[in-house]
């Protein structure tokens, strides 16, 4: 795929650039489930599997823990080969479930992700021992990746260190985006933001000092073994 840059968004694929289209689990399960009793034939279901995706139960979206008839249905999504990775996955301190409902959930998705060998994209609000703790303990197969990662090198060091991806997007810790370029563990993202992930990366490219092509060479180096 040599085309993807943008490891995390919720717009349109930016055309000349592949991105992987980030959608919320329960939308996709709902549409699935209520398609197959109602045999509704509606493109929009569909428009999704046309592109490289990701899909997760984001914890702000979920509101109790999925059944096994949802997971069911996800896991039937998973297996597509345009789903690239599991995410938006992981902790958020606002979200309607509690934290032990959300480690269940999160569990879950990583335990799927390994079935599967799908990466797995985090949104950590939060949750940020628990995300360390997990790894330590599960030492996973597929690879993880903290999309839109703002905090600071202390903690980008720690997840480093365990070989977890930072992706960056618009507003970012230099000190930290440095440190993960330097791990070889740098993906960028455009997530909700605005502007084109052409100019996230010129932006990233500046800031580290380093060519926006030699930069863009490095992220699909480092995507080729992720993806
Ligand atoms: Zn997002």
């Amino acid at each position: 795929m040599d085309s993807l840059l943008d490891i995390h968004t919720h717009h349109d694929s930016d055309p000349l650039f592949t991105s992987i289209r980030s959608y919320h689990a329960g939308d996709l399960v709902a549409m699935i489930a209520g398609q197959h009793s109602s045999s509704l034939t509606d493109e929009s279901l569909y428009a999704f599997l046309n592109s490289c995706y990701s899909v997760g139960f984001h914890p702000m979206f979920t509101s109790g823990i999925p059944s096994q008839g949802d997971y069911d249905i996800f896991c039937s999504i998973i297996s597509d080969s345009g789903c690239l990775a599991i995410g938006e996955c992981g902790f958020d301190k606002r979200s309607a479930l509690n934290f032990s409902e959300q480690q269940k959930v999160v569990i879950r998705q990583i335990e799927i992700g390994e079935m599967y060998g799908k990466p797995i994209v985090w949104h950590i609000v939060g949750g940020w021992n628990e995300i360390l703790k997990l790894h330590k303990n599960i030492v996973p197969k597929t690879p993880w990746i903290v999309h839109g990662y703002r905090k600071g090198r202390e903690l980008a060091d720690q997840l480093l260190s365990r070989g977890i991806y930072l992706s960056f997007g618009e507003h970012y810790n230099i000190e930290a985006l440095r440190l993960a370029y330097q791990f070889g563990l740098m993906l960028s993202e455009t997530d909700e933001s605005f502007l084109s992930i052409r100019e996230i990366l010129f932006r990233q490219s500046r800031d580290l000092e380093v060519p926006l092509e030699k930069l863009i060479g490095d992220i699909r180096k480092s995507l080729s073994y992720l993806i």
